[in-house]
């Protein structure tokens, strides 16, 4: 079989500010005060790319890196040194456990049977994941005097705040829990706060903390509004223009009729890509500082845009969709997580 030709670059990219990433590393790290910030790189780096995303950081200064499962813990491991990498949802079956070892990856154990597991593949240095109130994955408080966990090589000592973007009494119940684990659990450094939990002030931040949406421009307390930027920016070419005469409807079901003669783009990016039917009739583009209004309903691979300010714009051109994660999550009704976490496999990440 000959080689297949070598694709061309898709009509859709993610265009990542690099700069603005690595400065909001830095000012979640200051704003750690003295803890340091490490990063949540789950999920592909929130959908952003965590080949893409990981050697920034690294070159920024962060050490300390959370992924959810182990193939993840993989992919990581061409950009940091596998003692820095976290592995949060620990080690489900022998297999996991073997890999983390044979890599020198963490795994965040999570329960007495993780422990167990753990200890049987020949144990080493781990991370202990402790509930305190969200009743998600974590060691229960009350084994906390079972002999298993004190045998540990424990490097992060964590538990996961439930509320950390709201002011709710569960914040101050769970830093309070955490204060007791911290006296039972021997470990080298304690983390408790995510993105939100570091704008709750100094008593939350221990010695590291895990922010993951605010690295990637989300900002889910109104405090890091101010220190946090844009970051990911869903770009996709023009790919036909089309003149509509008054009357003339755009896509699925017509939801959208022109009432007068209107120029309009068909652009590369569609449901399948994470922008989903939610932004029909609501999205925004913008091209050399022209805002362009989405029309009709979101197709699958296109969605059409309205060009009547910007009669200079034809095929090939590359629009901006309009993706501020407040604003954004605001107009869509997603989460700032899902808004990020969506973005689909065939945006070109360079
Ligand atoms: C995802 C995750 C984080 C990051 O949370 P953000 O709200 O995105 O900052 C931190 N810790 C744990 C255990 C997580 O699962």
């Amino acid at each position: 079989m000959p080689h297949p030709p070598e694709a061309p670059p898709p009509a859709l990219r993610l265009r990542l500010d690099r700069a603005a990433l690595a400065a909001n590393w830095r000012a979640l790290d200051r704003l750690s005060g003295e803890a340091s910030a490490g990063a949540a790189v789950k999920a592909d780096a929130y959908g952003l790319g965590v080949a893409q995303v990981a050697p920034v950081l690294v070159q920024t200064g962060c050490r300390d890196f959370f992924v959810a499962h182990v193939g993840e813990a993989a992919d990581l491991l061409a950009h940091v040194p596998p003692e820095r990498i976290s592995v949060l949802h620990g080690p489900l079956t022998e297999a996991d456990a073997a890999f983390c070892r044979a890599a020198g990856v963490k795994p965040v154990l999570n329960s007495l049977p993780q422990i167990a597991r753990w200890k049987e593949a020949g144990g080493g240095p781990c991370d202990l994941m402790v509930d305190s109130g969200i009743n998600r994955l974590g060691l229960e408080m009350r084994h906390l005097d079972d002999p298993a966990p004190a045998g540990l090589e424990t490097d992060i000592c964590m538990s996961h705040l439930a509320s950390a973007d709201e002011d709710v009494p569960q914040n101050a119940r769970q830093l309070a829990r955490f204060g007791e684990i911290r006296a039972a659990v021997r470990a080298r450094r304690y983390s408790l706060a995510n993105s939100a939990g570091i704008a709750l002030g100094a008593d939350y931040h221990a010695d590291l903390t895990r922010p993951g949406l605010a690295l990637y421009g989300g900002i889910p307390r109104r405090e890091l509004a101010r220190d946090i930027a844009q970051v990911a920016y869903p770009e996709a070419a023009v790919l036909q223009v089309r003149e509509l005469g008054a009357g003339d409807s755009v896509g699925y079901n017509a939801t959208f009729v022109a009432d007068r003669p209107m120029r309009v783009g068909v652009i590369a990016l569609g449901y399948a890509d994470g922008y989903l039917r939610c932004w029909s009739g609501n999205g925004r583009f913008e091209w050399q500082g022209r805002e362009l209004p989405a029309l009709g309903r979101v197709s699958m691979d296109m969605t059409v845009i309205d060009l009547t300010a910007a009669p200079d714009c034809g095929e090939g051109d590359w629009v901006t969709a309009a993706y501020d994660p407040v604003a954004s999550a605001a107009a869509t009704g997603l989460s700032q997580y899902e808004l990020f976490t969506l973005l689909g496999k065939r945006f070109g990440r360079e």
